[in-house]
């Protein structure tokens, strides 16, 4: 693969501008997936931040679906940020009537977890696979993951809390690394999870 790999960002609804601008920043070549050649030809996805529900919605009415869950299947690295953290999960709890997600990652997550009265908050965090400091998470309406099973690491916590994992390929945060100025969960998924060593950067 290339040394700049070309990374999509699931277009649908969410925070897409502010993936796109972080890929960017970390040196991919980015590219808007709205349709089923744009996903062929990605060699990572990021699935943004949103609505879990709509991003559900939508990646059925465009017959996306069944091919996003094939590439994940084959392989294909991902990252899914908090509303993408729902849409990887095997199992959902507190999921809207018909919600269905892609999965990939053996894990039950509960929406919109921490309860009305913290429906926004941000921590620091440590994040396995991100040196030097803290990770600045924000979460807004954020899920949790409730269990995982024995192929997937754990990345952070939030005090008993499981906030982001890995599984292979895919990882997922239930907070938005795209938001806030730290660049390094794009960096560590594009050089270690989608090129697999440290990138060469522009
Ligand atoms: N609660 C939202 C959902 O269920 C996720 C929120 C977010 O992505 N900020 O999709």
């Amino acid at each position: 693969m290339a040394a700049s790999p070309t990374v999509g960002v699931l277009a649908l609804q969410g925070d897409v501008v502010e993936h796109v601008r972080m890929l960017t920043t970390v040196g991919a070549t980015v590219v808007e997936v709205r349709r089923e050649a744009e996903l062929a030809a990605v060699d990572g996805l990021v699935l943004p931040g949103g609505e879990s529900t709509t991003i559900d919605r939508l990646l059925r009415t465009f017959d996306l679906m069944g091919v996003l869950r094939d590439r994940v299947v084959a392989g294909m690295p991902v990252l899914g940020s908090c509303a993408g953290m729902i849409l990887l999960a095997d199992r959902l709890l507190d999921r809207a009537p018909g919600q269905q997600t892609v999965g990939g990652i053996d894990m039950t997550v509960e929406r919109n977890a921490f309860g009305r009265q913290v429906d926004s908050f941000e921590a620091d965090l440590d994040v396995a696979g991100v040196d030097g400091p803290p990770v600045h998470g924000v979460f807004i309406r954020a899920p949790r993951v409730v269990d995982v099973g024995s192929g997937v690491e754990v990345l952070s916590r939030l005090g008993d809390t499981i906030v982001a994992v890995r599984h292979g390929g895919l990882l997922a945060t239930a907070f938005h690394p795209e938001l806030g100025g730290d660049d390094r969960v794009h960096r560590f998924f594009v050089e270690s999870v989608v090129i697999g060593r440290p990138a060469t950067m522009p």
